[in-house]
This record gives structure tokens, sequence and C-alpha cells, in this order.
């Protein structure tokens, strides 16, 4: 067998799961650079596995906005995944998309009457990348989703800066869709990883405020 995240070839007993899924699964090494999140020890809010019914980070989005976005994510954002965006993402290495995608889909096939989003990149930064990371793994999820927005200039990358600067940036995106395609619609947005929440409130806020019914959101790490 191949495995879906470096691509070596890796032999395993397969499950029964494994036998009837269309995806791949990862060889012992790759296994080992995810850590799922128990998804019932789960901040509602971030979805940060934590004792917590809301964690104070959260406490203060509600405070702040009314809302909480209640973001479900798949795994720790550790060495490993950070290991693993920085291939992808930065170094371009298109092939990881389909690291976990079994996961994806089995998280997303579940979403019914939803329409999936994933976070748009500028155009400056699509044409360095060469692709939309998030894109990238729905696609290979077989997931169908719908560009409800655009972001239409670049701004340095999150993660380098500091939380504080972070969670001040105005407003990146604007509709990609009439406000006619999202009203009364239920929507999760899709980000690789959630951070601050800042850029995914921001897709929640506009799409709000153009009529959608509700706005959650799922990333691959937390
Ligand atoms: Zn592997
Ligand atoms: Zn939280």
């Amino acid at each position: 067998m191949k495995c879906s995240c470096c691509h070596e070839e890796y032999c395993e007993t397969l499950t029964l799961i494994d036998f009837f899924s269309s995806f791949r699964g990862r060889c012992f090494r790759c296994q080992q650079l995810f850590r799922p999140i128990k998804n019932r020890q789960c901040c509602l809010g971030c979805g940060r596995e934590t004792s917590e019914k809301i964690c104070k980070d959260c406490q203060q989005w509600q405070a702040q906005l009314g809302f909480l976005i209640g973001n479900r994510a798949l795994f720790h954002y550790d060495d490993g995944f950070a290991q693993w965006i920085e291939d992808y993402k930065y170094k371009g290495d298109y092939r990881l998309k389909s690291a976990f995608a079994r996961e994806i889909h089995y998280q997303l096939k579940q979403v019914k009457q939803t329409i999936i989003c994933p976070l748009p990149i500028s155009p400056e930064r699509f044409e360095s990348r060469g692709f939309n990371q998030v894109s990238g793994c729905l696609a290979a999820a077989k997931i169908d989703y719908q560009e409800l927005l655009l972001r239409p200039t670049n701004d340095l990358p999150q993660a380098n800066k500091k939380r504080l600067a972070r969670l001040k940036l105005p407003q990146p995106f604007v509709m990609r869709v009439s406000s006619e395609k999202i009203k009364n619609k239920k929507i999760i947005l899709i980000d690789d990883v959630y951070t601050t929440g800042r850029t995914l409130y921001h897709g929640a806020e506009l799409l709000l405020k153009n009529g959608a019914k509700s706005v959650t959101s799922f990333t691959f790490a937390r």
C-alpha cells in the first residue's frame, strides 16, 4: 500500500474500513505525525481539547461578537502538524493534500444541506503558491465546496504576527457571490489551522451580515 502522506510503500494489515475505503491510509511514521483531538473533550467555540466547556479565548469572542463559531478540528497543532504545513503550504508539495483525506471526508460527508466554503487566499498568494491549500485538501477528500468569499489584497502571513496584532486585523474578505446565494443558508467555513480564530470570525461576520442563516467552521488543526 502507498501512504497517503509520504507516498512510500508500506505494509499493514487492512482493517475492514481500510478495505472498503476509497482513501489510502498512512504509514506508521506518518500516522504518528497527527494527533487526533478527542471531540468529546473540546471547547464548544474553537475545538481545542480542554476540560472547560468554553475556553477563555472563546468567552472573549462571545462577549465581543455575540456568537461562537463552533469550530471543530481534526488534529492538535503540534510539531508533526507544523511539519506537514511547512512541507505542503510553504514548500508547496501538493501531493501532501491527501495526507488526511479520509478523515476530512468522513467528517464533512455527514454535513447535510450546508454550503462548504474554504477560506480564500489572495491572488498574490495564489500566484506564488500555485494552489489554495484548503481547497486542495477538500478536493483530495472528494468534498464538494463553493467559494463564497474573496480575499482581494495580500497581507503579511498571520504566522508572522503577534497574537494582539492578529486580533486587530481589519476585515480581509469581500463577498464573491450575491447575498441571494447565501440567504438563509447554513455555511461551514474551512481553514487549515484555527489559531486565534480572527480570520474565521471575519468570514463568519461577513456571511452573516449578508444573510446566511448560520456559520460554523472546521479546521484541520487547532
Ligand atoms: Zn508515510
Ligand atoms: Zn475555545
